[in-house]
């Protein structure tokens, strides 16, 4: 891909440091890893490899920022810093989309789309600066008594973030961090580092104070580990997977951190017979295909009423078939490459379990080979006949691999959409207005789309039910959850 060799950003080249204090500097250690594009195996940077001891520097670093001055910046000073930051991020996006496109593999053009959703991102947290003042609710006590609740910022954050989607995930951390005036340390995934580093040059030109926020790059079970156990860290922001998040709630109890957790899922997408289905096999199908099948809120188990089952797998895998797979970088790819050979290799596996138990292979199935054999490409792959025991209909997959279940009525659809540990989303596709309202309201998950599938807004939020995790991202709740509350009690007599 020629645009690759003559495109690549100046800044993906050679070692890129730790953001710790408002300067960039090697891992204690001094040891570096390697950035690899998944779209050709080739090697992108050497990044720090950050520790425990740098996690401590960074966390100490967000301590000093927190009692230092940024604690005497009003709202109105944060809303500025961060309406330069909005435009710095938007004068840049085609390099943050670039740098990410080359890092994790995502099209360069769903990489590019996410322009707009950012700065909507950024202004809705600038206008919450201001939020969640005094309030003086009213009491019962004897006397003169006047009773006032106030906010005040928790400190220092530490966010975990995964791969799949870095120039979203830094924003939920970044996001309220500013908003209230908190600092925060964030550890990007070791797989996907780049535009998180990327960004942290953008926030220094934006002005932000050294110390508000940190970047420790490195491996979960080093950096991530010690973030997450860190004593003088208040809160911990993870995305992730549970087994991860696991570790996190045991080490969260050394100080009583607060937690916010989103995590897996095994959403349901269900299509009723009345369906339009002209819009419901292609938004269906890139509820999970795209980011080639990485995304917590991917449809995976697609129920299909038995009815239109047959018709609905031959269109699916028809349309399966037009989808254009390889590097991102080349605009008209609709899906990139998984992010690692490891991811690869687990796919691959599911895609293999799949057939053991019994599931009809209707498309798909296969690593891709030829010019594409360098890089971690899966066909797209649509299992019919899919029983909801299956292990590839209850284990989170993130690859693009649909699971195809026939249902019979409303009550037979819900009752398997809800058979799962996880609730993060869920779809439903019909014409009848009460089938929609029956159903989203019977689907316990945090999300549910009615004849569309993936939009998110970061003023109405999301969240999970069950082991989806827990904590709303997105909306004033969001903003809330990075404050304590105090209540005071004035006599006034
Ligand atoms: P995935 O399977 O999607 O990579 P993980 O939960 O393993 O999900 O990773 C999400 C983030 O959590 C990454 O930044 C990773 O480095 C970090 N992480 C992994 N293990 C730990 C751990 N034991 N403690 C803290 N963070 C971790």
């Amino acid at each position: 891909m020629q645009i690759a060799e003559t495109i690549i950003p100046a800044f993906v080249n050679g070692s890129k440091q730790l953001f710790i204090g408002g300067k960039w500097q090697p891992a204690v250690s001094g040891k570096e890893f390697d950035a690899i594009n998944p779209a050709n195996g080739k090697l992108l940077a050497r990044i720090a490899h950050g520790d425990a001891a740098d996690i401590d520097l960074a966390v100490k670093a967000a301590r000093r920022a927190f009692e230092g001055e940024w604690s005497r910046w009003t709202p109105y000073d944060r809303q500025k810093l961060l309406l330069r930051i909005h435009d710095l991020v938007q004068k840049h996006f085609d390099e943050l989309a670039l740098i990410e496109t080359l890092d994790m593999g995502a099209p360069i053009t769903r990489t590019r789309a996410l322009k707009d959703w950012i700065s909507q991102v950024i202004l809705f947290f600038a206008s919450q600066t201001a939020a969640g003042g005094t309030e003086t609710p009213r009491n019962s006590l004897p006397g003169q008594m006047m009773t006032m609740t106030h906010r005040a910022p928790l400190g220092v954050v530490g966010g975990i973030i995964p791969w799949n989607a870095p120039l979203i995930s830094q924003w939920w951390t970044l996001g309220p961090t500013l908003a209230t005036g908190c600092t925060a340390v964030l550890k990007p995934a070791e797989d996907a580092s780049l535009s998180t580093l990327r960004l942290a040059e953008l926030l220094v030109e934006a002005g932000l104070p050294d110390g508000v926020f940190n970047v420790v790059t490195g491996f979960g079970n080093g950096a991530g580990g010690a973030l997450a156990a860190h004593e003088d860290v208040d809160k911990v922001a993870f995305t992730g997977s549970v087994e991860t998040a696991r570790k996190i709630i045991a080490a969260s109890a050394s100080n009583i951190k607060r937690l916010q957790l989103e995590l897996g899922g095994k959403s349901p997408d269900i299509v009723f017979a009345d369906a339009d289905l002209d819009i419901a096999v292609p938004g269906a199908a890139m509820g999970v295909f795209g980011n080639s099948g990485q995304i917590c809120v991917a449809g995976s188990r697609l129920f299909v009423q038995r009815g239109i089952h047959e018709e609905f797998v031959e269109r699916l895998t028809q349309f399966s078939q037009t989808l254009r797979v390889g590097d991102g970088l080349d605009p008209a790819v609709q899906l990139g490459p998984l992010i690692s050979e490891k991811q690869l290799e687990r796919v691959l596996k599911y895609v293999g379990v799949g057939r053991e138990e019994g599931a009809r292979l209707s498309q798909g199935g296969n690593r891709l080979g030829g010019e594409l054999a360098p890089g971690y490409f899966v066909e797209p792959t649509v299992f019919s006949g899919v029983h909801n025991e299956m292990t590839i209909a209850r284990e989170e997959i993130f690859g693009p691999v649909i699971s195809v279940i026939p249902f019979d009525t409303i009550d037979d659809a819900l009752r398997l959409a809800n058979d799962t540990k996880y609730g993060l989303a869920g779809g439903v596709w019909t014409r009848s207005a009460s089938t929609a309202h029956r159903v989203s309201q019977g689907i316990k998950a945090g999300t549910v789309w009615v004849n569309c599938y993936l939009p998110l807004d970061p003023n109405v939020g999301f969240g999970g039910y069950k082991m989806s995790g827990y904590g709303w991202k997105g909306s004033s709740e969001h903003v809330e959850s990075y404050l304590y509350r105090k209540a005071v009690y004035m006599n006034i007599a």
